[in-house]
């Protein structure tokens, strides 16, 4: 990351030019540090806001005392929002003062209100159609901001859009057409509707927010979010949320804010051992299934995520543990968008408990009260580690991350502890216990495979191959997992 000089100033006085927090470095958790400590707002070091403007020390104050207006109030306690977390705690304050923001958050840590909260506020004020544009990486995440802004705003009757690939273009050209306040959108079918939609511009936008935008620049999205920053109008608000602030995200920053400020919470998750306990369980490659099947029986009744790296290893997995008689369901970027949701919402709704996923739901997807993440596969980089088991111990619940480490993961696994700052403890599991189970788990997988290569056979007849060519812009923002 090139030198940005920060100060910290949210918490301790007088501020100290040497504390260059590390806290946005690739996502690394602050370990055991207290939340409060670590909630901070800095100011950009351009030439001519090298001042440090103080910021409000982030006690515990309610929305209204952060300046959100009486409706909005009461649209957060109809949500059942008591108090807001830290990041809006943070950014509300500024972002109503006009500034532009860099928020480092996750999903989870409550950004979305974060942002969403403003923008409905300064909407009241002055409403106008196209007045607020939400970039988000992937499909899912931009539905679910989408529904954050129509909760948030249903009592000033807020009309938005959502603007996604995978969905029918004139149906969203008629959406458009019907003057929504906010649009959430994915990149790429965006630019399609500015190029071909008669009579949709977005030249009167006040607010633009990008969303994950670390995860939109993994997605190769750089020179398509160019292309649409030369169309929007300079005169504007942007908030820039990233979970970590990687060199792309610092280009995309100085490209398209204005004198920033940096506000950056890392999620409490990471920092009381209690509510996330993390392990590893160091086995043979060739014994993986079965150690799964017995952690989800361990586990059994609660919710869980198993997270793989490919989408036949999902695939197959989903076969396997349904022929064991759990609740399995898949999710991979393969699937259509309709079954993607449909898998999400079986998830969400506990008619099925067990996701077997891709990195595609580790990606900004708000999926509530997951007891259980299961790292089958190990991710091959700390980042997306960190996104994975974020998905549990959320929002002061506890939860348990465990990670399978083979003979070939030995090196990765250490650079996960490496970034985390600890060693973390191996899982205890009764070897006799999981031997029990081998015979029914062979079978299983004996099947599994029968039934991977009808799935393989129809995927084929369907005319597959769409990944070997360059990807349209409608496929971007599908993600490959
Ligand atoms: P987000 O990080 O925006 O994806 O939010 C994660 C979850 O926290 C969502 O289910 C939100 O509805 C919820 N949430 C957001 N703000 C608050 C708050 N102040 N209190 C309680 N829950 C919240």
């Amino acid at each position: 990351m090139p030198a940005v000089k920060k100060r910290k100033v949210a918490q301790e006085a007088p501020a100290d030019d040497s504390d260059v927090s590390s806290n946005d470095s690739e996502g690394t958790p602050q370990a055991e540090a207290d939340s409060e400590a670590n909630s901070q707002v800095s100011e950009e070091a351009t030439p001519a806001a090298a001042d440090i403007e103080a910021a409000q020390p982030a006690a515990k104050k309610s929305f209204k005392e952060l300046g959100i207006i009486e409706s909005l109030c009461e649209a957060c306690e109809t949500m059942g929002y008591k108090a807001p977390t830290p990041i809006q705690s943070e950014s509300i304050p500024l972002a109503l003062q006009g500034r532009d923001l860099i928020g480092l958050a996750e999903t989870g840590s409550g950004k979305t209100a974060a942002f969403a909260l403003p923008i409905l506020q300064a909407l009241m004020e002055k409403p106008q159609p196209f007045f607020g544009l939400v970039l988000a990486p992937t499909r899912e995440l931009a539905v679910q901001i989408s529904q954050a802004f129509e909760a948030l705003g249903s009592t000033i009757a807020v009309r938005t859009a959502v603007i996604v690939g995978g969905m029918d273009m004139v149906s969203q050209s008629i959406a458009l057409g019907k003057k929504p306040h906010i649009i959430v959108a994915t990149p790429g079918r965006l630019m399609d509707h500015l190029e071909n939609t008669r009579g949709f511009s977005l030249r009167s936008l006040k607010y633009l927010v990008m969303d994950e935008a670390d995860r939109l620049l993994d997605l190769d999205f750089g020179p398509l979010l160019d292309k649409i920053l030369r169309v929007l109008p300079k005169e504007r608000r942007t908030f820039l949320f990233s979970a970590t602030l990687s060199s792309k995200v610092e280009s995309l920053q100085r490209a398209s804010l204005s004198n920033p400020l940096r506000v950056s919470v890392s999620s409490s998750k990471y920092q009381t051992v209690s509510t996330l306990k993390q392990a590893f369980l160091l086995r043979p490659h060739k014994h993986k299934d079965i150690y799964l099947v017995y952690l989800l029986n361990e586990f059994a009744g609660q919710s869980a995520i198993v997270f793989t790296r490919t989408v036949h290893e999902t695939q197959r997995l989903a076969f396997l543990l349904r022929t064991l008689g759990f609740g399995a369901i898949p999710l991979h970027g393969q699937l259509s968008q309709s079954a993607r949701l449909g898998a999400l919402g079986k998830f969400r709704s506990r008619s099925r408990d067990i996701l077997v996923a891709t990195d595609v739901a580790a990606r900004g997807l708000d999926i509530p009260s997951v007891d259980v993440v299961l790292n089958f596969d190990l991710p091959t980089d700390s980042k997306t580690y960190i996104h994975r088991v974020g998905r549990t111990a959320r929002a002061g619940k506890s939860g348990v991350a465990i990670s399978f480490v083979t003979q070939y993961d030995v090196e990765i696994w250490q650079r996960i502890e490496g970034a985390l700052g600890k060693k973390l403890d191996e899982y205890d599991a009764a070897k006799d216990e999981v031997m029990v189970l081998a015979e029914r788990v062979s079978d299983a997988q004996r099947y599994a495979i029968m039934e991977m290569k009808n799935y393989d056979e129809k995927r084929g007849a369907r005319g597959r191959n769409k990944f070997g060519g360059k990807r349209s812009r409608d496929e971007m923002d599908k993600d490959e997992g």
